[in-house]
């Protein structure tokens, strides 16, 4: 593990194969050979190939936004991390909210996913955060803590090698940013949990997630737990995702 800050974009179901090579190209361009952080896009499944060869001797890494918690089989529409692995994949975001709601994935089930995508060499991006009404009622840290016990619990003797995403649900995509202060108050709860599972805990990366930007990157990555962000909105246009690169850097 070193201790470069990680900028992860998350795609989400964005993309088409002429933008992905349109955005690529820029990010090539910005980056160039000087990237003084480390770089990943979390793409949509389908464009995984076509990505890995617009990576490819580049800084930029690849990522997945989803795994199967199975290893193989009769799972209709899912992806093995074995599968990820033959494309070069090196992150995958496992438990990401709108998984979480959407597809109503379980901690039990986001822990399987992490376990999996670690015994594929791919180092899962544990997604955790609290709903607006969860912060309201006092309960952000029982929420953030309960879900990454899960993933902990999961993985069990690799905690080290997982990175971890604090995104609050009421931040993501509204473009209401948790303050630095409220980003970094649960950021060290979620390194404190770390620590009693993990010696390596001041090793592990923790991303904040949730309305980051250009504008607001630079004081959220000031932050002492805070390692990096995943980064949704601003990760689809290469000038602003560029500026988040710099604020890491
Ligand atoms: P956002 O998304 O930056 O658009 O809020 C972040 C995420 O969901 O990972």
């Amino acid at each position: 593990m070193n201790n470069k800050k990680l900028i992860a974009g998350n795609w989400k179901m964005n993309g088409s194969l002429a933008a992905n090579a349109a955005l690529l190209s820029a990010l090539r361009e910005g980056v160039g050979a000087r990237a003084r952080c480390d770089i990943a896009v979390a793409v949509p499944a389908p464009y995984l190939a076509q990505v890995q060869q617009l990576v490819a001797n580049s800084p930029i890494a690849l990522g997945a936004q989803d795994v199967s918690a199975h290893e193989s089989g009769a799972y209709t529409g899912e992806m093995s991390a074995a599968m990820l692995g033959e494309f070069g994949v090196r992150y995958v975001l496992v438990g990401h909210s709108e998984r979480r709601q959407y597809h109503g994935e379980t901690d039990a089930v986001v822990g399987a996913k992490a376990q999996r995508a670690l015994a594929a060499g791919i180092t899962p991006i544990v997604c955790v955060g609290e709903t607006l009404a969860e912060r309201e009622e006092g309960k952000t840290e029982a929420v953030v803590k309960r879900q990454l016990a899960a993933a902990i619990h999961a993985v069990s003797h690799c905690v080290s090698e997982i990175i971890v995403a604090y995104e609050p649900v009421w931040a993501i995509g509204t473009g209401k940013t948790a303050t630095p202060e409220q980003a970094q108050q649960v950021h060290a709860v979620l390194r404190a949990q770390l620590a009693a599972a993990s010696q390596r805990a001041a090793d592990i990366k923790l991303l904040y997630g949730g309305s980051m930007n250009a504008a607001n990157a630079a004081e959220l990555l000031a932050q002492p737990d805070i390692d990096g962000g995943l980064v949704g909105g601003a990760s689809l246009k290469a000038a602003d995702f560029l500026q988040i690169i710099s604020a890491a850097s």
